[in-house]
């Protein structure tokens, strides 16, 4: 069994579960009111895969574990998507659009908007990096675009950057 064969990358029932508990340690987070812990997972057979609504009385609103991540309005199932994050995290070397496109089985314009959406959470920083602080170095090979990007940043970064390529 390869890690690919695991159920959160096959099966979208099990990749909502997986990104909710690993992003909703303390119970479902409202991206609308920021209550933890009150949603109720939505479970009729209309509903969308994943729903919760918000129990506040002011809020009552819907969302999804997807809310407020690289994940949102992606038309892509969730399972797929947590191949291709997998994929670009696990290769030394990253892995292309092209690439992407081939083994997930998905066109290359998707696949092209989700590398791109996932590098740039990456690179931005506003999302927590995965297994902790780590090196920034496997990031250093970046665009051109990223790279001028890194010049606007504090004088303290482009420090960093510079001494790790
Ligand atoms: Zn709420």
């Amino acid at each position: 069994m390869s890690i690919l064969s695991k159920l959160p990358f096959h099966d979208e029932a099990a990749a909502f579960e997986y990104l909710e508990k690993t992003l909703w340690a303390d119970g479902p987070v409202c991206p609308h009111c920021g209550t933890i812990g009150t949603a109720t997972k939505l479970q009729g057979k209309a509903t969308r895969m994943g729903v919760w609504k918000c129990n506040e009385k002011e809020c009552r609103k819907q969302f999804t574990v997807k809310v407020g991540t690289v994940f949102e309005h992606g038309r892509i199932p969730l399972h797929k998507m947590l191949q291709a994050v997998y994929l670009l995290c696990c290769s030394k070397k990253g892995c292309s659009s092209h690439q992407l496109h081939r083994i997930l089985q998905i066109t290359y314009k998707s696949a092209w908007f989700l590398s791109h959406r996932i590098r740039e959470a990456m690179r931005d920083g506003t999302l927590a990096p995965m297994g902790g602080a780590g090196r920034r170095s496997s990031l250093t090979r970046r665009s051109s675009a990223s790279k001028r990007a890194s010049t606007n940043r504090s004088a303290g970064m482009a420090v960093n950057s510079a001494t790790s390529s």
